[in-house]
């Protein structure tokens, strides 16, 4: 038995490259091994004799191999392994392609299983490419059973991942119950070290769901855990005061070059009455994409700012912190005070009406000589030093990270704890909120400013895409430029759904040769994204093709079609933030929304689309007919990083809530030792303390 922390080196039968391998799928040591789960299972549970199959059967057959042999067909450049196996009840072929050290391993007289579909054709019913495991003694793990089905890389196969797995588990009694055993009790959950090993090996499903279960549990109580412990901390930390300056602030509003919406004005005053208080502000900013977040956070920065504090702005990419740079130059251009820029390619510094680049901006921050710092996130991993924080913020996303928040408190030569805010403009409504984020007070935006011109959606009948070519056409002559979206980013054959770069080499080359078309996906390097976008912005790339990575927030008004392919693969929330990336400009602009499914209820829900410019009434429509999860997506930034539970289990996630809670009220963290540990290990404790 090997310890948890083996690595992966020392097992028997890992060499160099399949070692290689796993740490690509992040897996280094055994207990990383026990941890990845499997993405799905196959039923080969049902052994049946041969006599009994039918074709499509999805079966395991236990038998003798009377007959193997390998021939090569040089017409069809590739190997095929053919075989007999009697089970005494009858006999069936067997064929495997391209495997031909199968006639070396296995031979006439063994035992063995044979798993998979049943097929048929004109010489009868055969196995074509089955799993199968020789009958040995060794433990039987590919057949026979309900098999877990791993996500792999390279020349990783399923059979050697199981294997290594199996083994790994012989080791998850090291691994400590570290949920309390009244929780585990009251609710009758799994043990910890058998949820592990069924999650992989489960007897049947109901033994899986059993598994899934309570391993959900762990995942959903930590993070309730996390939320009441931040909560706690959070008002037990002191923040500086920061009086209401409402003179100059109102002098700023009545300067603005619009008025604020209501929605606008009540959420900033939520917001400056929380810079009022001792306690550090923990608040979320939702609106809707447009609905003027940077406005209502440019009170708060003006507040701190004129109370004598650093304030921070960071953004989830350098295009778009050098767009809040630009907007807040104007915002403020009336005032004396210093912003910076800092990315990872560029420093800027604006003192009163000038902007220069400047080396070393870090050093004027960290002697507090700049009040106002905009940047990517490196502004909390990179060296830099404040001189005395007051807010920070961060858009584009949910919540500051319990690291990050560390982070910050280490950077802050000052010893209070800056106010937070987090804007995003997923809309999440309150009651999901509510689950999600406990430790977060919600500030929410609805309403629109005055005079935003509608942006037209269609759903397009495929017999009219030509038509929507030429009209796109037509606006890329005007000089207005157009965003795609595919759901995938490789072409996937069985689906027929569209992917990036088909659709990229398709526009570019047959449709659109006339533009300069682009692509970016989530696999290519963060440089080559942020360039891509940046030609995009300058005009020089006419259509982008994306998957769903084309970040939020992003201001393109010079962009006014955005077509979007597969759409009924998209939760309504998402198309709905797509689209609000067009009709940020002057012109009108449109959302074109193809599909494949024609069915009524697709239909209907994108017809909701059609209807409705309400991103919250949209995502409340949707949260009716479909799971959270599926609403916004699988990996919506910001949304918890959920392993194995999802946004779908509502019920377990207001369980694990009320455990969360109800474990704080009455028992005391320290006499629980190994839960401790465990939040440290996640990093959610320790710097609290
Ligand atoms: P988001 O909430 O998506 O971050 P922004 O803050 O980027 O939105 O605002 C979008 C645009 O709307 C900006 O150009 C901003 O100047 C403008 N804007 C903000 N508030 C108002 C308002 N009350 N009336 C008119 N325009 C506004
Ligand atoms: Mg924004």
């Amino acid at each position: 038995m090997y310890t948890l922390q083996a690595p992966i080196k020392e097992l028997t039968s890992v060499g160099r490259s399949t070692a290689k391998l796993l740490q690509k799928l992040g897996i280094e040591n055994v207990l990383d091994l026990i941890s990845y789960f499997p993405f799905r299972y196959q039923d080969y549970s049902q052994v049946v004799k041969i006599k009994d199959l039918f074709p499509n059967l999805e079966v395991t057959v236990k038998g003798k191999i009377i007959l193997i042999d390998t021939r090569r067909s040089f017409k069809k450049r590739m190997s095929i392994t053919e075989a007999l196996l009697d089970d005494g009840t009858g006999s069936i072929k067997v064929v495997w392609f391209n495997q031909p050290y199968l006639a070396k391993s296995l031979k006439i007289g063994d035992d063995v299983f044979i798993a998979g579909r049943v097929e048929f054709d004109k010489l009868g019913l055969q196995f074509v490419s089955p799993a199968y495991e020789k009958i040995n003694g060794q433990e039987i793990i590919n057949t026979a059973k309900i098999v877990p089905v791993y996500s792999l890389t390279g020349r990783l196969t399923q059979k050697q991942v199981r294997f290594l797995i199996n083994m790994a588990l012989k080791s998850v009694k090291l691994i400590p119950e570290w949920l309390p055993e009244q929780i585990i009790k009251n609710n009758s959950l799994t043990p910890l070290a058998e949820a592990l090993k069924k999650i992989h090996f489960p007897e049947d499903f109901a033994d899986l769901e059993k598994a899934r279960y309570r391993l959900k549990f762990n995942e959903l109580f930590l993070i309730q855990l996390q939320s009441h412990l931040l909560k706690k901390y959070l008002a037990s930390a002191r923040a500086p005061f920061l009086k209401f300056r409402e003179k100059e602030i109102r002098q700023f509003v009545s300067n603005l070059p619009f008025e604020l919406t209501n929605d606008q004005k009540k959420t900033a005053w939520q917001i400056l009455l929380d810079l009022e208080k001792h306690q550090p502000m923990n608040r979320l900013l939702e609106g809707d994409v447009g609905s003027g977040k940077t406005a209502v956070a440019s009170l708060a920065i003006l507040d701190t700012v004129l109370n004598g504090y650093q304030a921070v702005l960071m953004a989830p990419t350098e295009i778009l912190a050098k767009q809040h740079f630009k907007s807040l130059s104007n915002f403020f251009s009336g005032f004396n005070f210093k912003m910076a820029l800092l990315t990872g390619s560029e420093q800027l510094l604006k003192s009163g009406a000038e902007t220069q680049a400047k080396k070393n901006v870090s050093e004027d921050i960290e002697k507090g000589g700049i009040n106002l710092i905009i940047g990517t996130h490196a502004l909390i991993q990179d060296k830099v030093k404040y001189k005395n924080l007051g807010l920070v913020i961060i858009d584009e996303q949910h919540r500051f990270g319990v690291e990050q928040r560390k982070k910050i408190k280490e950077k802050n030569k000052s010893k209070e704890t800056p106010h937070f805010l987090s804007m995003t403009a997923t809309p999440i409504p309150r009651s999901l909120a509510l689950i999600l984020y406990g430790d977060l007070d919600l500030s929410i935006i609805k309403e629109m400013p005055k005079g935003r011109k509608k942006i037209i959606t269609k759903l397009v009948e495929e017999k009219n895409r030509d038509k929507a070519y030429d009209f796109i056409r037509e606006e890329i002559k005007k000089g207005r430029q157009v965003f795609v979206v595919c759901p995938l980013i490789d072409p996937s054959d069985k689906l027929g759904v569209k992917s990036v770069k088909e659709e990229f080499k398709k526009l570019e080359q047959d449709i659109f040769p006339e533009f300069k078309t682009g692509f970016l996906h989530g696999k290519l390097k963060s440089s080559e994204k942020e360039k891509t976008m940046a030609e995009f912005k300058a005009n020089k790339i006419k259509i982008l093709v994306s998957t769903s990575v084309i970040e939020v927030g992003i201001d393109m008004p010079n962009a006014t079609i955005m077509m979007i392919e597969g759409a009924e693969r998209f939760g309504l929330a998402q198309l709905h933030q797509f689209r609000g990336r067009v009709g940020r400009g002057e012109y009108q602009s449109y959302c074109f929304l193809f599909t494949k499914n024609g069915s009524a209820k697709t239909r209907e829900r994108l017809n909701a689309l059609v209807k409705s410019a309400d991103g919250f009434a949209l995502a409340e429509y949707d949260l009716k007919f479909r799971g959270p999860g599926e609403v916004y997506g699988r990996r919506q930034s910001g949304l918890p990083d959920l392993k194995i539970a999802s946004l779908n289990d509502l019920d377990l996630i207001n369980l694990a809530q009320k455990e969360a809670f109800n474990f704080l009220a009455n028992c005391v963290l320290d006499n629980f030792p190994l839960l401790k540990a465990k939040l440290e290990e996640n990093k959610i404790i320790g710097h609290l303390e």
